[in-house]
């Protein structure tokens, strides 16, 4: 790692919410990516010997700003979130939405507008450094619970995501990836990349270990929420020629109510 990387530390928090601290060492700032969790924040903040700096929300869901105020009364970090849901937000200082960039140290994220599971979610995509951090946008093999949003609205950000660097490194925020598969493999069993990437992440998870982050080149090939102009999945789906915003509706409902088979 070199002294301008940006460093990334990933830890578990709650229940399967993902924590993240980013930092720049030579600009010696430290942020954490959403705060599903104030306590194991500050246990992440004290084995890499950070100081807190920054937050960085995605969306004002309480597993990702639930630790906002904590933090920031204890270590007068900036608070930086959508502008979007400013007032849903503990403590937001810099609101942003899309096109913006925020600086941090060395590095840059831009922002970009990804309604859906909330109407201001947001993800911060540091170009540079092939780092994306989607919060509860797009999921390994899955995509966030429409919440708020709409189909047509979560496609369109999904597409926002798919027009990024096959290379870029996405950090989604929970470890929702074999439940997820277990679904896409329902719709899309032909898909050889599909069957081959659902082994590797049952071998993972059997050994407790974590299956994010994870790249846009494998979402796409893998990931069916990307793929509603996948024949297979249009098949199965019987929407041979629907609008890809069809077949993404079907199958984010479908998702909604599936159960996965007992192991
Ligand atoms: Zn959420
Ligand atoms: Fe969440």
């Amino acid at each position: 790692m070199s002294e301008t990387d940006l460093e990334i530390y990933m830890f578990p928090c709650l229940r399967d919410n993902y924590g993240f601290l980013i930092h720049d060492r030579r600009a010696r700032v430290t942020a954490a990516i959403d705060t599903p969790d104030a306590g194991a924040i500050e246990k992440a903040l004290k084995a890499k010997g950070w100081k807190l700096t920054h937050i960085l929300n995605t969306h004002h869901h309480a597993d990702h700003t639930g630790g906002n105020a904590e933090l920031k009364a204890r270590t007068k970090c900036t608070v930086v979130g959508p502008r979007r849901e400013v007032n849903k937000i503990p403590g937001l200082d810099i609101p942003l939405a899309d096109g913006d960039i925020f600086r941090f140290g060395s590095h840059m994220a831009q922002v970009i507008d990804v309604p859906g599971h909330t109407n201001g979610h947001i993800a911060y995509w540091f170009a540079e450094d092939r780092v994306a951090f989607v919060g509860d946008t797009l999921f390994a093999m899955g995509c966030g619970r429409l919440f708020e949003g709409t189909p047509q609205t979560m496609w369109r950000s999904l597409q926002k995501l798919m027009a990024l660097p096959e290379d870029t490194v996405l950090y989604c925020a929970h470890e929702y990836t074999e439940a997820n598969g277990a679904f896409a493999l329902s719709v899309e069993p032909e898909n050889r990349d599909l069957r081959d990437r659902m082994d590797e992440v049952r071998r993972l998870r059997a050994g407790g270990r974590p299956t994010v982050p994870t790249t846009l080149g494998l979402e796409l090939r893998t990931n069916p929420f990307l793929r509603p102009m996948s024949r297979w999945i249009r098949g199965r789906l019987g929407l041979p020629d629907a609008d890809p915003v069809e077949v993404f509706a079907e199958l984010r409902q479908r998702k909604d109510s599936f159960v996965p088979p007992a192991a």
